[in-house]
């Protein structure tokens, strides 16, 4: 069969939304009243993008590469697992042509922030910033997004070849 060289991958992710936690995404401190609940930083949007990545490869997802009951990433910094991900799928020949995002917020207001988090993100991945992009929505006041209850993230990433497959 032929290999069409390239690869889509989707992460999704979700972190209830809680008092005395510092607000992470994509690597970004953000100044808000409450943060993401979890057993690392609960960076929502890195972990999607982590998931796409992982996707893409066909390695799996985060849960089986860091899993949140190891005592090891307890408030672990998630560019680690972003880090790893795209360590792993480079290290198998491939490499991002582009990533998209969305992150689901009531509040705070992010368009302020999507230019620093997709720089940010481009930075870890060592891409260029035009290949990363970040989008913002809200919950339009109902449900757990709407209610600010949690925070979701969507994340799709499309690899292509970079060495001949062996
Ligand atoms: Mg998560």
């Amino acid at each position: 069969m032929s290999d069409s060289g390239i690869r889509v991958g989707l992460g999704h992710d979700r972190h209830r939304l809680v008092p005395g936690r510092p607000l992470i995404l994509g690597g970004v401190t953000i100044e808000f009243e409450m943060g993401l609940d979890g057993h690392s930083d609960a960076d929502v949007l890195l972990h999607a993008v982590t998931d796409a990545i992982l996707g893409a490869a066909g390695l799996g997802d985060i849960g089986e590469w860091f899993p949140n009951t190891d005592p090891q990433w307890g408030n672990a910094n998630s560019a680690h697992f972003l880090l790893t991900a795209i360590d792993e799928v480079r290290k198998r020949g491939w490499e991002i042509s582009n990533l998209d995002c969305t992150i689901h917020a009531e509040r705070p207001k992010l368009s302020p922030y999507k230019h620093s988090i997709a720089a940010r993100i481009a930075d870890l991945l060592r891409l260029d910033v035009t290949q990363v992009n970040v989008k913002a929505k809200t919950g339009e006041k109902v449900g757990p997004i709407g209610r600010q209850e949690a925070i979701d993230a969507d994340a799709i990433v499309l690899l292509v070849r970079s060495t001949p497959e062996t």
